[in-house]
């Protein structure tokens, strides 16, 4: 198994080594642009994406992150990591933020509220419980959450929530009618588009190992297409 970078600039990533290790996987913490050449794959923690990206670009990460999702390289972004991962953030305090871009939604940080605002949901996963076996529902810890408001025709939706009628009331951040309508029944909370995957919450901080099971298998199948396709050049 090619070796999984995890951004280590801030946040949750050594949580997410642990969880790599439970499944055997070593996980390689990625500071700095060069790092990134050694890995096949990466996730992005959750944390805080402001300081985040203020750490991003005091290491001048920006355009290798950007280079490595362009490349097809299977990245995945939980919490903070999928606001990283958007085209778009909306929402408090996200003026000028920089991010990473290429998973094509918009989300909308700190959606359902402040820090005492977090918490826990079993999450139905159909995509999950086919492909990973075991329950239905997924553990979702949310931890001053975003929410993916919009998705463009690409990306597949893996998991949504009701947004609570406190935060329907609550949220004056909802910029357009049209993110209004669509907040009123459910938000996406993970999302697939080809090589990029996004969650809104931490499996990372759960026991259940099914979300990097299926990352892994992700990067994969990359890995073996990439071979599939070096032997095919060389046939021609
Ligand atoms: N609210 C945080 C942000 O906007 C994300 C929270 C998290 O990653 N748990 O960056």
């Amino acid at each position: 198994m090619a070796l999984v970078g995890v951004l280590a600039l801030q946040g949750s990533f050594n949580e997410h080594i642990a969880a790599l290790r439970r499944l055997g996987v070593k996980g390689v913490e990625i500071r700095k642009p060069a790092q990134l050449d050694s890995v096949a794959s990466l996730i992005i923690p959750g944390g805080e994406s402001t300081t985040m990206a203020k750490l991003a670009e005091y290491h001048n990460l920006f355009p290798a992150l950007r280079e490595f999702v362009k490349m097809g390289k299977p990245v995945w972004g939980t919490c903070a990591g999928l606001i990283f991962l958007a085209n778009k953030a909306v929402g408090q305090k996200t003026g000028g933020q920089e991010l990473v871009g290429g998973l094509d939604c918009t989300v909308h940080r700190n959606f359902f509220g402040s820090q005492i605002q977090s918490f826990e949901a079993e999450l139905p996963v159909p995509e999950l419980a086919s492909k990973e076996g075991g329950p239905e529902t997924f553990p979702g810890v949310f931890i001053r959450a975003p929410a993916i408001l919009e998705v463009g025709p690409e990306v597949q939706v893996l998991a949504d929530y009701p947004v609570p009628s406190d935060v329907l009331d609550s949220n004056s951040t909802i910029e357009s009618p049209e993110e209004k309508i669509q907040s009123e029944k459910k938000v996406i909370v993970a999302v697939r588009q080809g090589n990029l995957l996004g969650t809104a919450f931490h499996p990372e901080l759960t026991a259940d190992t099914r979300w990097h099971s299926y990352f892994l298998k992700m990067a994969n199948d990359v890995a073996e297409g990439a071979s599939t396709s070096i032997i095919a050049v060389g046939v021609d």
